[in-house]
This record gives structure tokens, C-alpha cells and sequence, in this order.
């Protein structure tokens, strides 16, 4: 992979007294007029500091604080693991590859990043005959700076960006469905997103209530078909905003992994059922291209996709217009493996898989190498239970493992187990133990293969009735009384 540094930083400016500032500024400090935003083209180093102690976001020293002056005399400061001297250049260096990642540590100003990463992207066309679709991730209800849902201020970014290059707001449409069990009106509240798109004049639409359009594939004599919100074909362009995380299922969820929420309910469904990596590879085999702001401002690491992931603060924003390119080189910055679905989307021609053929430009790459926390395979609290995943879908996996993180934390031997989805059959399940069926997927195939346990019916069934009835076995068995404890003392950020 081959690195670039770009020099061009966001400056405000006094159009008055040509005074300028490195942060936000809305009125001149000196006339009171009002500032405008400008990059410079060309810097030259002024000064520079050697810096030996790590710190947060900085775990790798020494590196250089470099101080640059920009062709009308604005300064900024940079990091950089290049040992500098002074009168140095700071220029664009473009080497090799054909595909661009761009990325831009975000300081003060997200829109100025995501204009900043756009602009590196360099071809990316909008004009005011294009219709736009921004698809953010609004799977879960969540906080803005959860690290769960795309952060509100990125979506506003491409919506300034678009305006100021040329699209119409009325042709700009902003839309994605939520995981199955959810309700879009609360997560639009809950996150700030609904807000964002009143201000700005766009319209919001929930993809689930769209018309639908049937796209269908075979591969290595396999058929592969899916449902996708009929809107996803009728724009020009769509500007895909994942939020950097973790997922327990797919492993990482980027750019490649984001656009399922532009398939229908019953399509997410099938793509569990179907084997989940390999869908999501194929699923963008039939999609539209399209162009990705990777939301890095809070990502999430851990047990993501939902709240039992933890908030990582990374203050990055990435993009690309090919997304193997963009996930893979996401995952190595941020020390996190690759997933089967990203080799997979590579191998079958959704984007380019070679790391060496693409280009990182915007930052040093040292400069934003983080290391984000894996996800576990289970989140069980307590050894007494174990947790089968029949290849069941987020909402009956999401739920499920809320209601466990509620349960004390205990160990001891195995006697329940809990399953959900309908890929299992009974060599997966030891006939010994109490069994937990979550969801109708679970309870229908436990009756097909003809085992006993308890049901908690429901597509999929509310959190609260999966603790409830965990907790009558759970406590019951301990000689509690259910409901005496705490229901959210594990949760890290509440729902
Ligand atoms: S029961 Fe659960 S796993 Fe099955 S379709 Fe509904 S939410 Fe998905
Ligand atoms: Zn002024």
C-alpha cells in the first residue's frame, strides 16, 4: 500500500482582513465580518516538536508535531512520523495505485473533513440534474455518539457537500431501513437524524416502505435473490455512510456490510438463512455502485453491531469509491482481520482485494493507525448457559443478547442452552440440557426436528420477554425471587 500526504487543511478566513484561523471561526475577531472556509494548496514547514510521550490516539511515538504555514500565511499543525526540517514542502504524493482510500482526522470541523475526503476521491460527479440517495446506518435507537448509528453531523456533511458541488436539495433523498424488530421513528429521534433532515430541507425515507425490486444471481451454480427497496435503483448517485464497528456476526461492518439495510425485511431475513458472509458479498454483485463515507468520528469495538459494543473514539472519516478497497484498508489501520465476505466480494469482482494497488492519501498511515477490540463470539455471562446461533437474524440476535448482558454475571455448569434462528439440527443441541427457543424461526424448527423446551415466541420476540422468562428459570432455579435485580446495570449505554 502506498501512502500520501496531503497538505490541504481546512482554514477560515476574514474576506475583509484576510486574518485566517485553523479552527472555527464565524465572525472576524478582528472586523466582525463574516469568515469564509478555504484550503490551501501549498504549505511550507515553519517550526516542528518532537513528541516522545504517548497519549491517547497517539499510543506510537516519537512523532512530529509539525507547525505549516499556507500560501496566504494561515498555519496549521500536523502529525506526522516523518522527521521534518525546516522550509520541508508539504505536498501531495500520489504514488502507484489505481484505487483511492482517503482519510481525514477529524479536529474540529466534520463537514470540513468530509468535504476533505470527497475532494481526494477526485472524480466523484454531481450535478444538478442527479438524483441522491445517502444511506447512513440507522439499524439500532441510539445516541448520536454511540458509535451505533451513523453520527448525524457526517450525514450533514454530504448533504453541505452535495449543495455546494451542484445537486438540488429537492433531489437529495436520504433513507435506510432499521434491523428487523425496530421502529424507524424512534431511532430517527433517538439519534438526531430526523432533525438533521428537517434542517436541511431533505427528505427522509424509510427504504421498508418502498416499492420493491427483485435482483436475482447464480454463482458456482448457487441462486442467490434478493428484495432491495425499489429507490436504490432509481438514483444517480448514492453515498453510502457506515459507521466504522465491530459486529458479532459478520465480524466488521463497513461499507460492503451497510448496504443490507437496502434490502426488504424478508431478504435480511434469507441472507442470515442463506449463510451471512457469503450474502453479503453477493448482495453487492447486485447493487448499484456507489461511493462511501466511512463514519469514524465514535466507531464501536467489542460486541457491536448495537449498544453491547463499546464507543471507540477515533475521530476519522473515511472514503472510497471502491468499497474491497475501503473495508480491507479500514480493517488493517484499525488492526481488526479482514472477514470472509470482504476476500469473497474481492474474488467475484465487487471491488479490488489487492492492498498493494491502493492508495492511502489524506493522512499518514502511522497517523491513524488505531487498535480496535475484537468482537467475542458470545456474551454469555454465565457458563450456566450457552447460546447457539442458527444463522438468526439481527433482530432475534440483538434482543438475545441485551437480555443476557442483563443477567448477573454467575458461573457454574452448563444447563440451558438458548437458541435462535432455524439453521441447527439436534447434533447441535445436547440432549440433556433445558432448551430456550428464541424467536418463531427457533420454535418452528424445534418442533421439525422434534425437541422439547420452552418457546418465547415472536419476530422477533421484545428483550423484556426473553429476560423475563431467562430470569423465572434462572432465578427459580437459585431460589430468588425474578425481578429483585438490577435490568440494566450491564449496559453500557441504555437503549
Ligand atoms: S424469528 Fe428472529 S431469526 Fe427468525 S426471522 Fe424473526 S427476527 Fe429473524
Ligand atoms: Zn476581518
Amino acid at each position: 500500500m502506498s501512502i500520501s500526504l496531503v497538505p490541504a487543511r481546512m482554514v477560515w478566513f476574514c474576506p475583509n482582513c484576510s486574518l485566517e484561523w485553523s479552527y472555527p471561526v464565524k465572525y472576524c475577531t478582528n472586523c466582525r465580518k463574516e469568515t469564509g472556509k478555504k484550503d490551501s494548496s501549498r504549505y511550507v514547514v515553519v517550526g516542528f516538536t518532537q513528541i516522545s510521550i504517548p497519549s491517547p490516539k497517539n499510543e506510537t511515538v516519537p512523532y512530529y508535531v509539525v507547525l505549516l504555514e499556507g500560501d496566504s500565511g494561515g498555519r496549521i499543525l500536523k502529525k506526522t512520523f516523518k522527521e521534518p526540517r525546516l522550509g520541508d514542502e508539504f505536498r501531495e504524493v500520489l504514488s502507484g495505485g489505481r484505487t483511492l482510500v482517503s482519510v481525514s482526522r477529524v479536529k474540529y470541523d466534520i463537514s470540513g473533513s468530509v468535504a476533505k475526503v470527497l475532494n481526494l476521491l477526485g472524480d466523484v460527479k454531481i450535478n444538478e440534474t442527479q438524483k441522491v440517495l445517502i444511506k447512513p446506518n440507522l439499524s439500532f435507537p441510539a445516541n448520536a455518539s454511540s458509535g451505533v448509528v451513523t453520527n448525524p453531523l457526517v450525514v450533514e456533511g454530504v448533504i453541505e457537500y452535495l449543495l455546494s458541488n451542484g445537486a438540488r436539495r429537492e433531489d437529495i433523498l436520504v433513507g435506510d431501513s432499521c434491523a428487523i424488530g425496530f421502529d424507524m421513528n424512534s431511532i430517527l429521534r433517538k439519534s438526531g437524524l430526523g432533525e438533521v433532515c428537517e434542517r436541511m430541507g431533505v427528505e427522509f425515507i424509510d427504504l421498508e416502505e418502498c416499492g420493491t425490486v427483485l435482483r436475482e444471481i447464480e454463482i458456482s451454480g448457487e441462486k442467490f435473490r434478493i428484495e432491495f427497496a425499489d429507490e436504490v435503483f432509481k438514483r444517480d448517485l448514492i453515498v453510502n455512510l457506515p459507521v466504522v464497528k465491530t459486529h458479532f456476526q459478520a465480524g466488521v461492518s463497513l461499507a460492503l456490510k451497510n448496504m443490507k439495510g437496502c434490502a426488504k425485511s424478508q431478504s435480511k431475513k434469507y441472507m442470515h438463512r442463506f449463510g451471512l458472509q457469503k450474502a453479503i458479498a453477493y448482495m453487492n454483485l447486485l447493487l448499484p455502485k456507489y461511493v462511501t463515507v466511512a463514519d469514524g468520528t465514535v466507531g464501536l469495538e467489542g460486541f457491536g453491531p448495537s449498544v453491547l459494543g463499546r464507543p471507540a473514539d477515533l475521530g476519522l472519516i473515511f472514503a472510497g469509491k471502491d468499497p474491497v478497497a475501503l473495508d480491507l484498508t479500514v480493517c488493517r489501520l484499525l488492526g481488526l482481520e479482514s472477514t470472509e465476505y470482504m476476500r469473497l466480494a474481492s474474488r467475484i469482482g465487487v471491488g479490488n482485494g489487492d492492498l498493494d494497488s491502493v492508495s492511502v492519501v489524506g493522512e499518514e498511515y502511522q497517523a491513524v493507525t488505531r487498535r480496535l477490540e475484537r468482537p467475542a463470539q458470545e456474551f454469555s455471562p454465565t457458563e450456566r448457559i450457552r447460546v447457539i446461533d442458527g444463522n438468526g437474524c439481527s433482530g432475534c440476535s440483538n434482543n438475545l443478547w441485551v437480555a443476557l448482558s442483563r443477567l448477573p454475571k454467575d458461573t457454574g455448569s452448563l444447563e440451558a442452552e438458548v437458541v435462535f434462528g432455524s439453521y441447527f439440527g439436534p447434533d447441535r443441541l445436547d440432549s440433556l440440557k433445558l432448551k430456550f427457543a428464541v424467536g418463531d424461526c427457533a420454535i418452528v424448527r424445534m418442533r421439525e426436528i422434534g425437541l422439547e423446551g420452552q418457546g418465547i415466541s415472536g419476530c422477533p420476540p421484545e428483550t423484556e420477554a426473553i429476560l423475563r422468562r431467562l430470569s423465572e428459570w434462572y432465578f427459580h432455579r437459585r431460589g430468588h425471587v425474578a425481578g429483585t435485580w438490577s435490568t440494566n446495570s450491564l449496559l453500557r449505554h441504555p437503549l
